[in-house]
């Protein structure tokens, strides 16, 4: 179906923007102060903090500790009904009686969410799919919320980007958007929305694994979901409203000194969300086609311009243009002198991280073939270690493979900027730093 012509941009809103409701109030402002001009997608996160005590609620249902999980699902209830209240209180639409039926709405989420945490006590294994329907109620209620603000119309389908937006992948790894499902979906859903003029409301971070279920994008994943529906709707620009001035040099929560980075290319802004710059998922760059424009701006000053990321646009600036770090990894080494002129030892190395799902974040191996070091999760590193010693068993015995080291508990910190390809003595002051 054709899309209607004036240009679209999306907007997300993240848990960061969302404590409470007179953050829900400000959305509602910030979209409201630009009624013209382009059809507008808004994107909604949970609010602040919830995804996090889902995951402990589910920890402790999961190990068996029913009262405490109950407490957390009851507490977080209080605060929705909380919210759910503050919203109706203030909306500016006084015609649509959204009151009864935001409580009805809420009201219903928690019900299923009672007979959720009921199921997963007796479940082990098959508890994976269960827990991901259990996050997914944390997206819920902005969604619920915001038929409270004039001209917003809720997306027809309680996670339409789960109709098959996601494939279905090995248990261990997080879904990925099917970018061609949605591309081929998002126009018949959402275009008739826009078309009447209304602002159309997706939640984000959720969608659906190829039997229709539940899944979610991995944490922060409504970035992700912006970003994915942009490129289906053709949007010319994406803006993720934050609780920070823009991308700065560094996580402003351990630099305080950090400053607003005005101009981003799109390599510079994928690595340091590869490498852990939390204001970013890891994947939050990939869908976007060649000019289409990401922009990082904060919730607290609308007015500022935050960072600005043009995909295909060389930034130009200082050749280091922020510093990002991934904790909790560990190193593994794999040395032996016996490896020097082997072939196929790394294809070997890698080949078991691939087989049992382990992402690696970083590879060097010793110019002499002595040695070849990687990182991966802190959590995953004994798994591999033990895999690695059964499957390089006989090159062990036979000392052609001296041993296999693992360091764990380490920071992976990326020092990142296009231009220090043609700096030199960066390195240099990085290392003597
Ligand atoms: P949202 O919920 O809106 O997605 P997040 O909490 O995921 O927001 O991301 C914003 C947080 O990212 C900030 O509060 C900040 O602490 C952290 N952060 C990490 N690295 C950076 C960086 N380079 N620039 C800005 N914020 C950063
Ligand atoms: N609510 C989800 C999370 O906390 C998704 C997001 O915030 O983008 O991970
Ligand atoms: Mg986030």
């Amino acid at each position: 179906m054709a899309l209607q012509s004036s240009p679209i941009v999306v907007h997300k809103f993240g848990g960061a923007a969302l404590a409470d409701a007179a953050a829900i109030s400000h959305v509602a402002a910030i979209l409201a102060a630009e009624p013209t001009g382009p059809a507008r997608v808004v994107v909604t996160s949970a609010l602040q903090g919830v995804t996090n005590v889902l995951l402990s609620a589910i920890g402790h249902a999961l190990a068996g500790e029913h009262a405490e999980a109950r407490a957390i699902v009851n507490a977080l209830k209080a605060r929705e009904h909380a919210v759910a209240e503050g919203v109706a209180a203030g909306g500016d639409d006084a015609s649509r009686e959204v009151p009864a039926t935001l409580a009805v709405h809420v009201g219903e989420a928690d019900d299923e969410l009672e007979r959720q945490f009921s199921t997963l006590g007796g479940l082990k294994g098959e508890a994976l799919g269960l827990s991901d329907a259990i996050l997914a109620h944390g997206e819920r209620l902005p969604r619920e919320s915001s038929p409270r603000c004039s001209r917003l119309a809720v997306s027809p389908t309680s996670w339409w980007t789960a109709r098959r937006s996601c494939r279905p992948t090995a248990v261990t790894e997080t879904p990925r958007p099917d970018l061609e499902w949605t591309d081929a979906l998002a126009a018949g859903i959402i275009g008739p929305f826009l078309d009447r003029g209304l602002i159309v409301v997706v939640p984000g971070f959720i969608g659906a694994g190829g039997n229709g279920a539940v899944v979610t994008l991995g944490r922060g994943g409504s970035d992700l979901t912006a970003t994915v529906l942009a490129r289906a709707l053709d949007a010319r620009e994406v803006t993720l409203w934050k609780d920070v001035p823009g991308c700065m040099t560094a996580d402003p929560r351990l630099v305080p000194e950090a400053r607003v980075v005005a101009t981003l290319d799109a390599r510079e802004a994928s690595e340091l969300a590869y490498y852990g710059a939390k204001v970013l998922h890891p994947r939050t760059l990939i869908p976007l086609r060649h000019g289409m424009t990401l922009r990082l701006r904060p919730f607290a000053d609308p007015a500022a311009a935050g960072t600005t990321i043009v995909v295909g646009r060389v930034a130009r600036g200082a050749p280091v243009r922020a510093i990002s770090g991934i904790s909790q990894q560990a190193l593994v080494a794999v040395s032996g002198t016996g490896m020097m002129g082997v072939p196929g030892v790394a294809a070997r190395v890698f080949g078991i991280l691939a087989a049992a799902h382990v992402s690696v974040s970083m590879i060097s191996q010793a110019s002499s073939e002595q040695s070849i070091c990687f990182t991966v999760p802190s959590d995953r590193a004994a798994e591999v270690a033990d895999r690695l010693r059964t499957a390089f068993a006989e090159e062990l015995a036979r000392r052609e493979v001296d041993e296999i080291v693992v360091r764990s508990d380490l920071t992976t910190v990326a020092v990142v900027g296009s231009g220090m390809a043609r700096t030199p003595g960066i390195a240099a002051r990085i290392f003597s730093a």
